[in-house]
C-alpha cells in the first residue's frame, strides 16, 4: 500500500475537479489508483479539518482553505519540476516523482528564490500552469486534447500529462514535446487512433497517448 498523504488528495481534487470545481469520490480513486472507500475515508477526515465540503453520493469541493492549500502544493510541485529539469537537467519524464518526494520538505523561502532563479517562470515543463506567490496562475490556453482535434488542422502542443514516465518517453521518442507543431491527417474509426503528421513524418497514436496531449489550434 503506497503511502499517501493528505496533501496528495488535496492537490488531486484541485486538478482534476470539474469546471464548478467538484468531483467525484470514485474518480479521485480512479486518478490515485486507490479503492473508493479509502478515498471516503480520506473526505471524511478532510471535512472534518475543514478542507473540503463532502458530501456521501455527492460532488466533493475544496473549501476556501482547502484551496489555498492544494494551490500551494501545485506551486511547489511545478516550481521543483522546473527546477528539476533546467538547472539539473533532468529530462521530463524523471521530474514529477523527484518533485514529489521534495514538495513537502522544502521551505517557502527556499520555494520563492528558486522561483526568483528560474525568473518567475509561468509554466512547469509539462505545459502545466505555475500559480504565483499570491495564487494568480497565468492567463493561457488550457488546450484541447489532441483525440478532439479533426482531420487537416493543425495544432501546437501546450501541455501533457505529467504523470506516466512511459507516457512521457514515448511521446519523446516519436518527437512529441511542447510547442511542437502537429497536423491532424485522419483518424480511424475502428479504434479513433490518429494519424498524423510530426516533422513530416507520418506517426499513428492511439487515442488513449491522444487523449494526454492538450494542443492549440495554430491559425
Ligand atoms: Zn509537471
Amino acid at each position: 500500500m503506497k503511502n499517501i498523504s493528505k496533501e496528495d488528495y488535496l492537490s488531486v481534487i484541485y486538478k482534476s475537479a470539474d469546471s464548478n470545481g467538484e468531483i467525484k469520490a470514485n474518480q479521485i480513486a480512479e486518478k490515485m489508483n486507490i479503492s473508493p472507500a479509502a478515498v471516503t475515508d480520506m473526505l471524511r477526515k478532510l471535512s472534518k479539518e475543514g478542507y473540503v465540503n463532502y458530501k456521501r453520493y455527492k460532488g466533493t469541493k475544496l473549501t476556501k482553505s482547502g484551496e489555498e492549500y492544494a494551490r500551494n502544493m501545485v506551486r511547489r510541485h511545478r516550481i521543483w519540476e522546473l527546477f528539476l529539469h533546467q538547472i539539473v537537467g533532468l529530462p521530463w519524464d524523471k521530474v514529477h516523482d523527484e518533485a514529489h518526494n521534495l514538495e513537502h520538505s522544502a521551505s517557502d523561502e527556499l520555494i520563492n528564490r528558486m522561483e526568483e532563479m528560474l525568473d518567475f517562470p509561468e509554466y512547469d515543463p509539462h505545459g502545466d500552469p505555475i500559480p504565483d506567490k499570491n495564487g494568480k496562475l497565468p492567463e493561457g490556453n488550457i488546450g484541447i486534447p489532441l483525440s478532439a482535434v479533426k482531420p487537416g488542422h493543425k495544432v501546437k502542443v501546450n501541455r501533457v500529462h505529467d504523470f506516466d514516465s512511459s507516457f512521457l518517453q514515448y511521446i519523446s521518442k516519436i518527437g512529441i514535446k511542447l510547442n511542437k507543431e502537429i497536423t491532424v491527417i485522419e483518424t480511424l474509426e475502428f479504434d479513433n487512433s490518429l494519424l498524423v503528421d510530426i516533422d513530416n513524418k507520418e506517426t499513428s497514436i492511439s487515442s488513449k497517448v491522444a487523449a494526454n496531449i492538450f494542443v492549440s489550434e495554430v491559425k
